[in-house]
């Protein structure tokens, strides 16, 4: 299976309603797709979501990373040469993780057509179902515990609030959507790197001392700062899982050797894809540290990848992969089946996506 050709596209899909975090306000995904063509017919998607604020991934930096690096390292490749095709890929330009892993899902949504598998069985997983959280923006603290009493209703058992913007707010906040939803519904927080470290440990003490249970706190400070993060993990009760802090796999090996973090949140646009992801995981395992699985706003072609993954791998216990429900709409044919808080893999070949409704081909 020699490749061929690789079409970029773009899609624009309105979100139910704005995603605000300690960082950034969006109103639509933007992202773009990348689409594999070989000799034998079968096509590989990927997709990209440009997250300056996060990765540094522009549209125009994805567009660039694809055009003058990437798409030549691959066309006229074999796909069966995955290795080699793998290292090609990872080696042909630094950082532009989020382009890397667009091409990196469309070579193993290939490579599964290929030997006519599904990505996630051919990495030795049975689990066929996971279950999301769904992630609250951060706002006023009455509209949270609206939003928190809506994703409820939606039949959500796992609350993902974003803090840290304005963190003079943040008790109040959590104390409002505790109060509003009751003790049932587990609540992890994000701070987005919103709190310096000494404010963290105070907060959560807070939040510990006022019973407001909190299963962990992600990112509480600055990415770089892993001295920041390791004194939050060693003074807080509430377990901390590092997000922005781990990029790469030698990322991840570093918290996990210094303990700086409970906890190592995965995703594919910032470890290049599936290939680093499944390296990251291996670490965890080996270290004994659980992970979860994130997105950014993606819609279902990417976060789809993201899903067999999570369905392969037991050492990812944590899922917050709710990119395609905060969504208004799906553009996206075939892959995983997105219900609410439960979502269901394809087991077509590959990672199973069929094609892409309303995208604009960018050549
Ligand atoms: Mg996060």
């Amino acid at each position: 299976m020699k490749i061929t050709e690789v079409r970029l596209g773009k899609i624009s899909v309105p979100l139910r309603v704005p995603f605000k975090t300690a960082l950034r306000s969006v109103s639509s995904v933007e992202d773009i797709i990348v689409e594999v063509h070989t000799d034998t017919g079968a096509v590989g998607y990927g997709e990209a979501p440009p997250t300056g604020a996060i990765t540094g991934d522009t549209t125009g930096a994805i567009l660039g990373a694809l055009q003058d690096h990437i798409i030549k390292t691959v066309v006229g490749r074999d796909v069966d040469d995955f290795e080699d095709l793998m290292q090609a890929l990872n080696s042909c330009i630094v950082k532009n993780t989020s382009a890397k892993a667009a091409m990196d899902m469309a070579l193993w949504d290939l490579y599964g057509q290929l030997y006519r598998i599904p990505v996630y069985k051919l990495l030795g997983g049975s689990r066929k179902q996971i279950i999301t959280d769904i992630t609250i923006s951060v706002n006023d603290p009455e509209e949270m515990a609206r939003d928190a009493v809506d994703a409820v209703r939606r039949g959500y058992d796992t609350l993902k609030i974003k803090v840290g913007a304005h963190p003079e707010l943040d008790v109040a906040r959590l104390t409002a959507v505790r109060q509003a939803i009751g003790n049932d519904t587990r609540i992890r927080i994000d701070a987005n790197q919103g709190w310096e470290p000494k404010q963290a440990v105070r907060l959560l003490n807070q939040m510990q001392e006022k019973g407001l249970d909190i299963e962990f706190v992600e990112q509480p400070v600055k990415a770089h700062d892993i001295e920041g993060l390791k004194y939050v993990t060693e003074r807080s009760y509430v377990p901390v899982l590092a997000d922005e802090s781990v990029f790469s796999p030698e990322d991840a090996l570093h918290i996990m050797q210094t303990r700086a973090a409970d906890l190592v949140n995965i995703k594919l646009m910032k470890c290049s894809g599936l290939y680093n992801a499944l390296k990251i995981a291996s670490a965890a395992e080996v270290y004994g540290v659980e992970c979860m699985i994130g997105c950014m706003l993606e819609a279902k072609i990417s976060v789809n990848a993201a899903v067999h993954l999570a369905c392969a791998k037991k050492i990812i216990t944590k899922i917050d992969l709710d990119g395609p429900v905060l969504c208004s709409e799906d553009p996206i044919l075939g892959g995983a089946v997105f219900d609410e808080q439960r979502i269901t893999v394809s087991d077509e070949p590959g990672l199973g996506i069929k094609g892409v409704e309303k995208m604009t081909y960018l050549d």
